[in-house]
């Protein structure tokens, strides 16, 4: 360290963002050489013994260490700045909103490979193309016969040839006339993008209805204009994707690229494919099934401009481009689009954000949007577009309640389920069964003494899979296998209540001439295993579908006829807040799946509540008289959107420490809160115990962002109080599961 920077309170100083758990970020010097690295760009700085990889977030005159602490950066591993400003600027501002250290944000943005420092570049192998003039040269070569033969076999391919190529099976050595032929200005070699060019000239699409035509109108003219957000709202098959095809195509014209998030990645192969048959462009797919190099390629042809369109699950909310044009966010109501842990960000809120800070229009697009997007629209913050109808002709399912109180069950099907089954699979329909249970059994019980058998580690029961004959805690993996008696009084031992896998078994009596395929994680583990199952379904080997929220998701079912929801009680009788509205959007989406072609669906949804006032609403008003009563409900009781929360999590092996830790939090937190926070809690997590630890939480609600974000400010304090070293605990700002 030179002693002039010591001195001068001027000497510029670099903060940088760390991968460390630590909030905040680093000062370091500049590198004693060279140009000061702008923000954005990496740098590897020497941290504690190690050197990392870390992002310059801003220069700033002087630092709150003494000069001579402050040790210098060691390398400056880009010529240019990696993340753009706006999206640095993102970054610190969620790091700080949803209270996550801003060094571990910022670097988890980055993929893999530029994590650990490599060489920010996405290029395929290099490739030798024939200059204009090649072919009047081919004469001239008639003293070198390798230069000759190599010319002659790239002008018979124009669009280039790569090294490996031209070498041919026997594997010549080329080097040598390549680069002769190079000199000359003869052979032209070109450094390719990594990700491959679009394939077949793109369909022509279908005729718009005039709702699409209305939709996609307003959207083209808030292209160009800066910011705007706007509500696609419409039911499954009323043609949302295909408005979302068209101004795509419109922002790719305007040499612009479109940023496209969806809530799961194995939503993506799907959309990908339709955009791949009609957009004439690169598209750039980030999820986290993706192979290093894969990811490090579509992210540096997202941001050199090379995509013009990217798909990509919550992350891709983080990725830079180079032609900001629009960010569409599809199934904007699914709760996936909240990180769940570490990073606890809102990709939704966060897409929003990022069109707000980038000056570009959102568009958030479902069947059955959020509740609180609603209230957005209905606050005029958002423009709110409509498809009422279905596309191409198919007509809206009808639902119904099936009362099912003193009716014999099966298995969970209903008498009257099962003969609207039997009708529909004789006149050649499908069937499918949707249930929020994996498994054989949710629990397994002695009916003599009432024994169940429980998680050890957990407050919960196991699941009973009957299958591998294995029982397994579906929240800490704990397995064991079934016992043959009971433990406690050797009595035998029954299953209670219905997984998926117990369905399929009784559907096998019911229906023994009709097929029966399982979707679920259990059934549907194994790569490629989905797809498979779907084009069996699609072919009509399969009659019957049974599954779990995969199936509710996104899927087209053509000669699905009828749909059942087998258990709605669930949802209605869930602590947590949101279940209804949850149960509405499952409703609704797994409706969506029913009667898409030209017959016409009926939808069952068996419950014992068939006088629950959201409920019948829903069914004979639709989602948005369903969702303007939710809202209501949630206006009257302070929930929100008319309130924020953030939920304080502890847990300990020490059944104790949760709620003395979140006791001390209570009191520090509400001596710093504004008056009108309150602090609802400790109170035990839904389930107190899970995988050995004892979980409680505490809810912080506040009448808005503002007054939260304020009471929040109070955290660093937490990890000074004595109780904070017994526990793990962690902060979930507007969380989604309660
Ligand atoms: P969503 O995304 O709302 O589920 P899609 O865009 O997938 O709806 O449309 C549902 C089906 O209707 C698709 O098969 C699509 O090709 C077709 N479709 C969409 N718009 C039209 C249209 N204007 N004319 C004819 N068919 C259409
Ligand atoms: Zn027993
Ligand atoms: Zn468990």
């Amino acid at each position: 360290m030179t002693p002039q920077r010591e001195d001068t309170a001027a000497a510029p100083v670099l903060r940088v963002a760390v991968p460390t758990p630590v909030h905040g970020a680093f000062d370091y010097l500049p590198p004693r050489e060279g140009p000061l690295p702008p923000p954005g760009t990496r740098v590897r700085v020497p941290f504690g013994r190690r050197s990392l990889v870390g992002v310059v977030l801003e220069h700033t005159r002087g630092s709150a260490l003494p000069g001579h602490r402050l040790r210098a950066v060691t390398q400056v591993l880009d010529t240019q700045p990696l993340l753009p400003p706006a999206l640095l600027g993102l970054l610190t501002w969620a790091a700080e909103y949803y209270r996550h250290p801003v060094g571990e944000a910022v670097c988890a943005a980055l993929p893999a490979l530029l994590r650990q420092g490599r060489p920010a570049v996405a290029r395929g192998p290099t490739l030798y193309r024939p200059a204009p003039e090649a072919a009047a040269a081919l004469d001239t070569l008639g003293r070198a016969p390798a230069q000759h033969r190599l010319l002659q076999r790239l002008l018979q391919s124009p669009q280039g040839l790569t090294a490996e190529a031209l070498r041919g099976p026997e594997g010549r050595d080329l080097r040598h006339p390549l680069a002769a032929l190079r000199d000359k200005g003869l052979v032209i070699p070109e450094h390719p993008p990594c990700l491959p060019p679009p394939g077949a000239p793109p369909q022509t699409p279908p005729e718009l209805n005039p709702a699409q035509e209305a939709a996609v109108q307003a959207l083209e003219q808030a292209l160009g204009r800066g910011y705007s957000c706007h509500l696609l709202e419409g039911v499954t098959g009323s043609g949302k994707t295909e408005v979302y095809l068209r101004i795509i195509r419109a922002t790719l014209a305007a040499g612009r690229q479109a940023l496209v998030l969806v809530p799961e990645i194995a939503l993506t192969p799907q959309l990908l494919e339709r955009f791949r048959r009609r957009l004439d462009t690169r598209i750039a797919v980030l999820h986290s099934g993706l192979a290093d190099a894969e990811r490090h390629c579509a992210w540096l042809c997202a941001r050199d401009g090379t995509a013009g369109v990217i798909i990509g699950t919550r992350s891709a909310v983080f990725v830079p481009w180079r032609h900001p044009g629009i960010i569409l966010v599809d199934e904007e109501h699914d709760p996936s689009l909240k990180q769940q842990e570490g990073f606890r960000y809102h990709a939704r809120d966060l897409a929003v954000l990022r069109g707000h800070r980038e000056g570009v229009p959102v568009l958030l697009g479902s069947a059955t949007p959020a509740l609180e997007t609603l209230a957005n629209a209905d606050r005029g913050q958002y423009a709110h577009l409509r498809l009422p109808d279905r596309a191409g002709g198919a007509r809206a399912p009808r639902l119904r309640l099936l009362d099912v109180r003193r009716q014999f069950m099966d298995e969970g099907l209903s008498e009257g389920l099962l003969g609207r089954m039997e009708h529909h699979l004789e006149a050649g329909g499908q069937v499918l069964l949707f249930l929020n249970r994996r498994g054989f059994a949710p629990a397994v019980l002695c009916h003599a003494c009432g024994w169940v058998a429980e998680c050890p580690r957990c407050d919960a029961r196991l699941t009973w899979h009957a299958g591998p004959g294995r029982l397994r805690c579906h929240h800490c993996g704990h397995e064991t296998p079934v016992p043959a008696r009971c433990p406690q009084c050797g009595g035998p031992l029954s299953p209670r209540g219905q997984g998926t896998e117990r369905i399929q078994q009784a559907l096998a009596r019911h229906f023994p001439q009709y097929s029966a395929v399982r979707i679920d994680r259990d059934s549907m583990r194994r790569k490629g295993a989905l797809e498979a199952a779907f084009a069996q379904v699609r072919s009509g080997h399969h009659r019957i579908l049974v599954g779990t929220q995969m199936l509710a998701k996104g899927h087209d079912f053509p000669d699905v006829t009828l749909a059942a929801i087998l258990d709605a009680d669930q949802g209605l009788f869930s602590p947590d807040f949101r279940a209804v509205e949850r149960l509405a959007q499952t409703v609704i989406q797994v409706a969506g799946r029913a009667g898409r072609a030209s017959r016409p669906g009926e939808v069952l949804i068996q419950t014992h509540q068939p006088e629950h006032p959201l409920l019948t609403m829903l069914l004979q008003s639709g989602y948005a008289a369903f969702a303007r009563a939710a809202l209501a409900e949630r206006r009257e009781a302070g929930l929100p959107p008319y309130a924020a929360l953030a939920l304080l999590r502890a847990e300990a092996t020490d059944p104790e420490a949760p709620g003395a830790f979140l006791e001390a939090a209570q009191g520090h937190l509400q001596a710093h809160a504004p008056r009108d926070v309150q602090l609802w809690g400790p109170a035990p997590a839904p389930m107190e115990r899970r995988a050995g630890r004892h979980r409680a939480q505490l809810l912080i609600h506040a009448p808005g962002r503002r007054p939260l974000q304020a009471a929040l400010a109070a955290l660093p304090g937490l990890a000074h109080l004595p109780q904070a070293r017994r526990v793990r605990w962690s902060i979930d700002v507007d969380p989604v599961d309660l």
